[in-house]
C-alpha cells in the first residue's frame, strides 16, 4: 500500500468516525460498536501518544488494521536514546531511536545532538531566543561521548540510555512520521 491508498483510507476514517462523533456528542445513544471504536482509540492513544488531531477534534482509531498501517511508519512506542543507538521506526521489538520527533506543545521539531548533552544553564529562555538554531544552540551544548541531546523550543534532555517516551510524560513529543 503506498501513501496515496494510506491517505485516502485515513479520510474516509476520519470522515465515518466525525460524523458519528458528532452525533454522540448530540445525545445520541452510543452503540456496541461505538464502544469499541472508543476502546480502540483510547489503546492506539496510550499506544502511540496520539499524534492524530482530525478536523473535528476528535481523536479516533477506526479499526486495527489502521492501526497496523499507521504505525508501519510510526514509532510506537517511542524511543528516544544515546548516540549510538540506530535511529529508525522503533518498535517493541526494535528499540530504535527515533529521529522525526516534533513536540505538541511547542509544534517545532524535536532537534537532535550526537555527543552531546546540555549545559546546565540551559533554560527555557535560552531556546525560546534560540531554536531551531543549531549553530546557536551549540553555545550551551558540551562535548560528551555516547549522549545525544535533544531539544524542542519548550523542553529539553540529554539522554545516555534508550528511553521509552511513556516514561517521560512531560516531554510532549511525537514520532511525526518516518518516511523511507
Ligand atoms: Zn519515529
Ligand atoms: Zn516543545
Amino acid at each position: 500500500m503506498d501513501d496515496d491508498d494510506l491517505d485516502e483510507l485515513l479520510d474516509e476514517v476520519e470522515k465515518k468516525f466525525c460524523s458519528k462523533a458528532s452525533a454522540a456528542s448530540s445525545g445520541v445513544k452510543r452503540n456496541k460498536d461505538e464502544n469499541k471504536q472508543e476502546e480502540w482509540s483510547k489503546n492506539f492513544y496510550s499506544c502511540c501518544r496520539g499524534d492524530f488531531d482530525f478536523p473535528c477534534g476528535v481523536f479516533v482509531c477506526h479499526f486495527e488494521t489502521f492501526c497496523a498501517l499507521r504505525s508501519a511508519s510510526r514509532c510506537c512506542p517511542v524511543f528516544i536514546s544515546g548516540s549510538s543507538v540506530t535511529n529508525g521506526v522503533g518498535t517493541a521489538t526494535s528499540k530504535r531511536s527515533c529521529d522525526q520527533l516534533r513536540c505538541v506543545s511547542c509544534d517545532f521539531r524535536v532537534l537532535m545532538f550526537d555527543d552531546s548533552e546540555w549545559d546546565a544553564s540551559c533554560d527555557y529562555l535560552f531556546l525560546r531566543n534560540n531554536v531551531p538554531d543549531r549553530q546557536k544552540l551549540r553555545a550551551k551544548l558540551k562535548k560528551r561521548k555516547g549522549l545525544r541531546a535533544y531539544a524542542c523550543q519548550c523542553n529539553w534532555l540529554s539522554s545516555s540510555e534508550t528511553t521509552d517516551l511513556r516514561d517521560q510524560p512531560q516531554l510532549r513529543w511525537v514520532c511525526g512520521k518516518h518516511l523511507d
